[in-house]
């Protein structure tokens, strides 16, 4: 069965001949979709009722892509692939920690649309679905249950993102080990076109402000210059 067969996925394209098409590849597929062509509406609809993932246009009449994501973020873990008419666009997207988990650009394939749906919807459906008693994997002070996606610092709740979830088993996989970002970036995309090594430096600058909100002083993930990151939570 398709990793999309029956999940929910909504559209916020202002192009409505673009919006036919994606929806048209996703319906094929197996998936429930919901269009909306006005920023707003996304907005009020998203507060409303979750899709499964979010394909977010950047550029919206009313409330456009960056409005939106945030607003999601402040309340929402659910997949988001940002959709940009720019490249270059994708570097300030990514400074400014929206927490997209996929960036697409302008003009696309609607098969590497379909295949980035389905590689995002994959994890999330192996974390949210699976059943089974796989036991929740503690290290120190970090407590992990892949079945749940939930992960606990020092007994705090973290809420990550898919992909800050991925980053973080990464890391957990090689304790003290020095992973390079593009080792990195294959083990939190499954598929995708590699946009920047900015990518992973964003995602793990909120993973790490996410474990110092919990436990200040405790940011387990060091930066090695030039290099790239390992898991080493203070006083291994
Ligand atoms: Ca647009």
């Amino acid at each position: 069965m398709s990793a999309i067969q029956g999940r929910r996925v909504l559209i916020v394209e202002d192009e409505r001949k673009l919006a036919a098409v994606l929806r048209d590849y996703l319906v094929a597929d197996g998936a429930e979709v919901d269009v909306l062509h006005h920023g707003d509406d996304a907005l009020v609809a998203l507060r409303q009722s979750q899709p499964d993932l979010v394909l977010l246009d950047l550029m919206l009449p009313g409330t456009d892509g960056l409005g939106i994501c945030r607003d999601l973020r402040s309340y929402s873990t659910v997949p988001v692939i940002m959709v940009t008419a720019r490249v270059e666009e994708i570097d300030r997207l990514l400074g400014l920690e929206l927490g997209a988990d996929d960036y697409i650009c302008k003009p696309f394939s609607p098969r590497e649309v379909l295949a980035r749906v389905r590689a995002l919807l994959r994890r999330a459906h192996v974390w949210q679905e699976v059943p089974g008693a796989a036991p929740a994997v503690a290290s120190g002070p970090l407590q992990v249950d892949e079945e749940r996606f939930e992960a606990r610092w020092h007994g705090q709740p973290l809420e990550l993102t898919p992909v800050e979830f991925r980053l973080l088993k990464a890391l957990l996989e090689r304790p003290g080990r020095v992973l390079s970002r593009a080792r990195l970036l294959e083990q939190i995309y499954l598929d995708h076109r590699v946009v920047s090594d900015r990518t992973v430096d964003s995602h793990v600058k909120n993973l790490r402000r996410k474990f110092e909100d919990a436990r200040p002083g405790s940011d387990p993930i060091r930066s090695i210059y030039g290099v790239g990151y390992k898991w080493e939570p203070p006083g291994a």
